[in-house]
C-alpha cells in the first residue's frame, strides 16, 4: 500500500459551530482519517495538524512551514494532501507548485460545507485526494494539483468564483482531470513550470492593487515608496487610467510594475489598443503584462523571485514559459 502524509491547515474543511454560533477551525488531520475507515484498506496515511486557522489568516511564513513539513515527509511517502480553507487555496497552491520539486504528487484540498453541516463534502475531498495518489498515472510528471469538487485542478488556472456555492473552483477550461467511481482521468499532462525549491524567506513586499471607476493615483504613489514591487488588475485586457498613469510609469522607472486584467478570465492584453494607459503605451514606458497568470498569483511569482534576486526578466520568463512553443 501507498504511505500518503496528510496535513491540516484549517479551513471550513476544519470547522465545526463554536460558541458564538459561527463555524472555527475545530479538527484536523486526524479526526478526517478516522471519520473515513475506508481508507485503511487503499492506503496508509499519516496525520499531522499543522495549523487551525482559516485561509485569510495564513501567512507566507505558514507556507513555507507547510512546505518544509512536506518536503520532510516525502522521504517516506509515495504522496502528500494537505487540507485549508478555500479563500486563499488558489495561492497556497500557487505558492507550492513554484518550490514544489519532488517526485511525488502534492495535493491540496478543502470544503465549502463545515464538518457539521448537512452534505459535508470535506470527506470526499480528502478520500478524491487519496484515490488521486493510489492510483496517479506514472507516465505524468509529479506535481502539485488541487481536488476539490471530483475535479483535479491545475494551481496556475484555478480560481474561486463563488463565495459560498459548493461548485466554486474553476480554472477556465484547463481541468486536468476527474475522479469519479473511484477512477482518475487525466485530460492533459500537468505542464511543469520553472521551479524555485531553495526559498527560504520572503523578505520582499509587492503590492497588489485592482482598479476601480475614476481611480486616483495616492495610494499608488504609497505603494510605489514602500514596496518592492507592484502588481495591478487593471481595467479590462490591463490598462490604466489618466489619473495614475504617470504614477505607474515613474514607479515602473524603478521597480517592478506588472499590469493584469481585472476580469480574472483571460489573459492581459499585448498588442491591442494603443490610447494612454493603454498596453501598448504601458510597456513602451517599462510596465510588464502578466499574459495569463492573474492579479494574486502575478503577485505571489514576483514576491517569489524578488526575494531570491531574480527580477522582472525572471518574470517574462515564467509568464511566457506557460503557453507551448
Ligand atoms: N470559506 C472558507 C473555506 O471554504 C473559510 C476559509 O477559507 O478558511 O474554507
Amino acid at each position: 500500500m501507498k504511505k500518503i502524509a496528510l496535513a491540516s491547515i484549517g479551513g471550513t474543511i476544519s470547522m465545526q459551530v463554536s460558541n458564538n454560533g459561527g463555524i472555527t477551525p475545530q479538527i484536523g488531520a486526524k479526526d478526517f482519517i478516522s471519520a473515513i475507515p475506508e481508507i485503511k484498506k487503499i492506503a496508509q496515511i499519516s496525520t499531522h495538524n499543522l495549523f487551525s486557522i482559516a485561509s485569510g489568516h495564513i501567512t507566507f511564513q505558514n507556507l513555507l512551514e507547510a512546505y518544509n513539513w512536506a518536503k520532510n515527509a516525502a522521504k517516506d511517502s509515495q504522496g502528500i494532501i494537505i487540507t485549508q480553507g478555500t479563500d486563499t487555496l488558489e495561492e497556497s497552491a500557487f505558492f507550492l507548485s513554484l518550490l514544489w520539486n519532488e517526485p511525488i504528487p502534492l495535493i491540496l484540498t478543502g470544503a465549502m460545507r463545515s464538518s457539521d453541516e448537512l452534505g459535508y463534502d470535506g470527506l470526499n475531498n480528502i478520500y478524491n485526494a487519496i484515490t488521486l495518489i493510489v492510483n496517479y498515472p506514472s507516465s505524468l510528471n509529479a506535481g502539485v494539483m488541487v481536488v476539490m469538487n471530483n475535479t483535479i485542478h491545475h494551481p496556475l488556472w484555478m480560481q474561486k468564483k463563488h463565495s459560498l456555492a459548493l461548485e466554486t473552483f474553476d480554472s477556465m477550461h484547463q481541468e486536468l482531470g476527474i475522479i469519479f467511481e473511484n477512477k482518475v482521468e487525466f485530460f492533459r499532462p500537468l505542464s511543469s513550470l520553472p521551479k524555485f525549491p531553495n526559498l527560504q524567506t520572503l523578505h520582499k513586499k509587492v503590492f497588489c492593487y485592482e482598479h476601480s471607476l475614476d481611480d486616483e493615483k495616492e495610494i499608488l504613489e504609497w505603494a510605489g515608496e514602500k514596496y518592492d514591487g507592484i502588481v495591478i488588475a487593471g481595467y479590462g485586457a490591463g490598462h490604466t487610467n489618466l489619473q495614475t498613469r504617470d504614477t505607474i510609469i515613474k514607479i515602473a522607472k524603478t521597480k517592478p510594475v506588472i499590469m493584469c486584467a481585472r476580469t480574472y478570465a483571460g489573459p492581459s492584453a499585448i498588442s491591442t489598443y494603443g490610447y494612454l494607459g493603454s498596453e501598448i503605451d504601458l510597456q513602451k514606458e517599462g510596465v510588464v503584462m502578466s499574459k495569463w497568470l492573474q492579479p494574486k498569483k502575478a503577485r505571489i511569482l514576483l514576491t517569489i523571485l524578488l526575494s531570491q534576486n531574480l527580477g522582472i526578466k525572471d518574470f517574462i520568463n515564467f509568464r511566457d514559459f506557460i503557453t507551448i512553443k
